[in-house]
């Protein structure tokens, strides 16, 4: 019998090989997916570009706000700095813009452009209180050394003093005496005392300096750290010194004295305009004029930038961290924190175009400056496409995920359809070819009866012998081939009728008893008693006997022995054939129920198999909920096992059901 080609369902057709369906995964499954993933790829492209644009808009025009603002601030600013028309008050702005924080310090001019404020130090005066006592005290002080009698005399000055001027100066040269002389405490009550009375508070010497505040600073500087009114003296002192009312302090004694007192006793108060007091004096000394320009603009001062008011009688200086600082925080605040920064850039100063990703002009009066913002951290348009992306993404998944199924569900019909096409092809060829052997042989053998070729009648019965053992092997093909074609066409449908297993057994073993004894054949029969029912079709289930039966005699050689068992096993009944014939390999046994699939074709054609007979047994097992087992050793033998559930018990009295399986 020859074998189909190709029993497998690799291939589709015959010749043709895997390609068809290649070009078919490759057309329905590959290009649609490289075509979503393309698209995919150019839709997060797009989107991270309209959101890195966006992004940049808004920053944009966020940094424009801030310059505006700032703009606006400075202008603000700059109309502040104007020096007042009374110039007595000009002190008075001094220290309200430079503590207030409006400027680090300030130049307020007069009409005539002279500098108001801080005003031009006075040329020390060589005048002084001259006449012969005042000689003879200081004679007794600095020549001969002898302060106790220089500290009587200075007190005998300022007893008869005509004017608070000239006392308050001899009361100084009394205490500086009484302190050299080793009576501090003395000179301290004078100092601190007597001298911060009313009366002198307005005094000045003759360098235009006020008495009181210095006298004060030279008590604190004879005071023990553990001196009862040290405290009281620093406080009095340092509140004179932040006071820019009436009498007004000369610039120079301010700064003097504030110095002084920092040295003297760095656990003083602060003194807020120290620092604006000598910027402005550090800006005057290098003799500055008005600027001409109305912007902010670079002084001589290393990192200090200077504004002119509107009306040019004033000029604010800024250090150039405030600046920064003032404009940084302004353009920051709209920013949320670890998003970005910003870069404050002065004029002349650059920064890389790429590192920037906003920039702008920091707007008037602060010409040339720049701000520039830098992003940081997170990515925030890689952020905000990631959800975008992630949605682009599941959707392609999605399509890729219905592509394929939809892909595999059509490969798995055509590939079942090729499988059934070539079904039938093999069939049919199978059909003609084996049914052309009985036929032929029969016809040979009728001939032969018919022209009287036989010697006796012994001979001729032994010819009809012949024709009907060709007969009965006609009659199993076709009964296989119909199986078959049936099964395969899905119209074979079981009854489930109650079945006893023995007369199942016996009813094969009737069959086939005769054909076995004749060949030769030990065939025993061996059921377990009172085994239980089972549900199913009872010529089906026949039919799965007689083809095991018939394998296990077809592939024995010499010595036949076959066993046909049934025996209850657990909640199955297995029926068994045994046979000692020449076996399977575990490679073959996986193959032996595919439809066509013959060990040795030579061997069969010999034997008139097709090669459908245990493919049918599988069917119909199956059909049975049943399951098949194989054991078998090349050269040794082989058994078949069918196990049949048994029919659950409450089911099987009564009249017999035959309800389809
Ligand atoms: P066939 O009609 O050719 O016997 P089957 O479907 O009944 O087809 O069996 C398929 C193949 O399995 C056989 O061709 C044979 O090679 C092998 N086979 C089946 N039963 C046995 C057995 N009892 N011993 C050895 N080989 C067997």
């Amino acid at each position: 019998m020859r074998l189909p080609r190709g029993t497998g369902a690799s291939g589709i057709g015959p010749g043709r090989g895997p390609w068809p369906i290649l070009l078919l995964l490759v057309a329905s499954v590959v290009l649609p997916t490289a075509c979503v993933l393309w698209f995919m790829a150019q839709a997060v492209q797009n989107e991270r570009a309209a959101v890195q644009q966006r992004l940049a808009d808004a920053y944009r025009s966020q940094l424009k706000a801030a310059a505006e603002q700032t703009s606006l601030r400075w202008r603000r600013t700059a109309g502040e700095l104007s020096c007042p028309a009374d110039q007595a008050a000009a002190a008075a702005i001094f220290e309200r813009l430079t503590t207030s924080g409006v400027c680090d310090a300030v130049v307020l001019y007069g009409p005539d452009g002279k500098p108001v404020y801080p005003p031009p130090e006075a040329p020390p005066s060589a005048t002084g209180p001259v006449d012969a006592a005042w000689e003879r005290a200081a004679r007794l002080e600095f020549v001969q050394s002898d302060f106790n009698a220089a500290a009587s005399a200075y007190g005998e000055i300022a007893s008869r003093a005509g004017d608070v001027a000239r006392a308050a100066q001899a009361l100084q040269g009394a205490a500086r005496c009484l302190a050299k002389s080793g009576r501090r405490e003395g000179a301290i009550g004078v100092l601190a005392g007597t001298l911060q009375g009313p009366d002198y508070a307005t005094v000045r010497d003759a360098g235009g300096r006020l008495i009181a505040p210095g006298s004060l600073l030279m008590a604190i500087e004879l005071m023990p750290p553990d001196h009862p009114s040290r405290a009281g003296a620093l406080a009095s002192l340092t509140a004179r010194l932040n006071d820019y009312g009436p009498p007004p302090m000369p610039a120079a004694q301010r700064r003097f004295l504030m110095r002084r007192l920092q040295e003297a006793a760095p656990d003083c108060p602060p003194l807020p305009t120290l620092s604006a007091e000598e910027l402005a004096e550090r800006y005057l000394a290098r003799g500055p004029s008005l600027p001409a320009s109305p912007n902010l603009n670079r002084t001589d001062l290393e990192g200090v930038w200077r504004l002119a008011s509107p009306d040019g009688t004033g000029v604010g200086l800024f250090r150039e961290e405030r600046i920064r600082e003032q404009l940084r925080s302004a353009a920051m605040a709209g920013v949320a924190p670890g998003e970005a920064s910003v870069e404050v850039l002065a004029p002349g100063q650059e920064t890389s175009e790429a590192a920037s990703f906003a920039a702008a002009s920091a707007g008037e009066p602060l010409g040339g400056w720049h701000l520039a913002l830098h992003l940081e951290g997170v990515n925030p348009f890689s952020v905000a496409s990631q959800r975008q992306t992630a949605a682009y993404l599941w959707t392609a998944l999605l399509v890729i995920a219905f592509t394929a199924v939809a892909a595999l569900t059509v490969v798995r019909y055509v590939l079942r359809e090729v499988k059934l096409t070539r079904l039938r092809t093999d069939f049919i060829a199978t059909v003609s070819h084996e049914l052309r052997t009985p036929l032929a042989s029969m016809r040979l053998i009728v001939d032969t009866l018919l022209e009287g070729h036989y010697r006796d009648q012994a001979q001729a019965s032994e010819y009809l012998q012949l024709l009907a053992k060709e007969n009965e092997r006609l009659s199993r093909l076709i009964d296989n081939f119909l199986s078959f074609s049936r099964m395969e066409r899905n119209k074979r449908a079981f009854e489930a009728d109650e079945i006893r297993p023995e007369e199942v057994v016996a009813a094969a073993a009737d069959v086939v008893r005769g054909r076995f004894e004749s060949g030769g054949c030990r065939f025993d029969v061996d059921v377990a008693p009172d085994l239980p029912v089972v549900a199913g079709d009872r010529d089906a289930l026949v039919t799965v006997l007689l083809n095991l039966l018939d394998n296990a005699f077809k592939y024995s050689e010499n010595d036949r022995h076959i066993v046909l068992r049934a025996r209850a096993e657990g909640a199955t009944v297995c029926f068994e054939v045994q046979d000692n014939g020449i076996g399977l390999s575990s490679r073959a046994i996986k193959r032996i129920f595919d439809p066509f699939y013959q060990v040795d074709r030579r061997l069969s054609r010999r034997t008139g198999g097709c090669g459908l007979g245990l493919s049918i047994v599988r069917f119909i097992v199956d059909a049975h909920g049943g399951a098949i087992e194989v054991q078998s050793q090349p050269g040794k033998g082989s058994t078949f096992a069918v196990k049949l559930p048994r029919r659950p018990s409450g089911t099987g009295e009564g009249p017999s059901r035959r309800p389809a399986l």
